[in-house]
């Protein structure tokens, strides 16, 4: 049986290693996950409610246009109902990009680090990736610009970018996409969308029209904190829009899923309320790095990638085994860091402590 000969040159995705796994690898009571950008704050109370006491029909298939879901989302964002497709997560928006607009013979342009899961589809589907270094872990959107030929068929841009944290800029934003040419489909991430600070916020929803190439990704699994319940969405233009929904799924959102967004996105206090304990503790956290000599890269998110000493691989295989699980830069394309999602302060404070013991360790052996 012949596969597509590129899945032989390919891996799964390794997630971060299961909390159970590691308390039994290292015997531990207690152990806090801090290695996939999960809110630490949990999710909205009326979401808690209406799992609870709700009566449940799971032997009925979902509603495959998510009308409710849907109409709630269109309203807030102020946009049309048909300039939306949702999918199982945005990784799966990601799958369905590649799926509509990727085909051996085009390439596609993307920075490096970024989020991994663009280059992993786009291998998939046959295309040729063109990875642009970020410059202090921004984007380099002119060398990007420069990147693009007439088999260019998509690029990714991923404001805040995941690993790095950093947004694009409004104005290095708009000069990229008025010099883009047209017929390059522009795809903006902004999965980390609720955490930035409001006036940094390109607001592209509201230019969608003067950007008929471009298609922007939203998700409720970070500061809406459902990343179990695996809804994302994307926002473009009707004509965009109409591709994707051919090549996606027809029950490709669960009803749980649905309904859970939709009350999740009522309640902008428990955003509100995730976005200014997430900043509190960053900027603690910020103050604590820098009082150790530790770099960082500028984040708008609920993460924080950290400069490290050593490896990541060591700071991270010291922090497991004191109870605490962050993602090694190495696995994301940038060694010597790690990447840590910023929790509860009483956790922060907890790690902040290790690394401190840490660093006193590296510098005496140095001395
Ligand atoms: N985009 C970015 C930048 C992400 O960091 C993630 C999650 N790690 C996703 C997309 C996918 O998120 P989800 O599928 O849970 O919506």
């Amino acid at each position: 049986m012949n596969n597509k000969s590129i899945l032989n040159e390919l891996s799964p995705y390794k997630p971060g290693k299961q909390v159970k796994e590691i308390k039994e690898m290292y015997g531990l009571n207690q152990i806090v996950k801090l290695a996939s950008n999960e809110n630490p704050y949990g999710f909205s109370e009326n979401v808690k409610d209406y799992v609870l006491n709700s009566m449940h029909e799971f032997n009925i298939y979902p509603d495959g246009y998510t009308s409710e879901l849907r109409t709630a989302v269109a309203a807030k964002l102020k946009i049309n109902e048909k300039q939306l497709v949702f999918g199982n997560g945005s990784d799966e928006i990601v799958q369905i990009i590649c799926r509509a607009y990727i085909y051996p013979g085009v390439n596609t342009v993307m920075a490096t680090p970024t989020f991994p899961q663009y280059k992993q589809n786009a291998l998939i589907e046959g295309a040729q990736i063109k990875e642009i270094p970020t410059i202090d872990g921004y984007h380099d959107l002119e060398g990007m610009l420069t990147a693009i030929d007439e088999n260019t068929n998509v690029v990714w841009l991923c404001s805040p970018n995941n690993p790095t944290g950093s947004i694009i800029e409004k104005e290095t934003l708009h000069s990229f996409l008025d010099r883009c040419p047209k017929n390059v489909l522009v795809v903006l991430d902004e999965a980390y969308y609720e955490y930035m600070e409001s006036d940094l916020d390109a607001k592209m929803i509201e230019q969608l029209s003067a950007y008929p190439n471009l298609v922007i990704l939203r998700t409720f699994s970070k500061a809406y904190g459902l990343a179990g319940l695996r809804v994302g969405y994307a926002v473009a233009s009707e004509q965009l829009i109409t591709k994707l929904d051919v090549a996606r799924g027809p029950f490709n959102t669960s009803t749980l899923a649905q309904n859970a967004a939709l009350i999740a996105l009522e309640d902008d206090q428990f955003i509100q309320s995730s976005r200014a304990k997430n900043n509190d503790v960053k900027q603690a956290f910020q103050q604590f790095l820098t009082s150790i000599g530790w770099h960082y890269y500028d984040s708008q998110t609920n993460f924080l990638l950290v400069s490290t000493p050593i490896s990541g691989e060591a700071v991270f295989q010291y922090l497991i085994e004191n109870g605490f699980i962050v993602r090694p830069g190495e696995l994301l394309g940038c060694p010597n860091t790690i990447r840590i999602t910023l929790g509860h302060e009483s956790d922060m404070k907890q790690i902040q402590d290790l690394l401190y013991q840490l660093d006193q360790e590296i510098s005496k052996e140095n001395e």
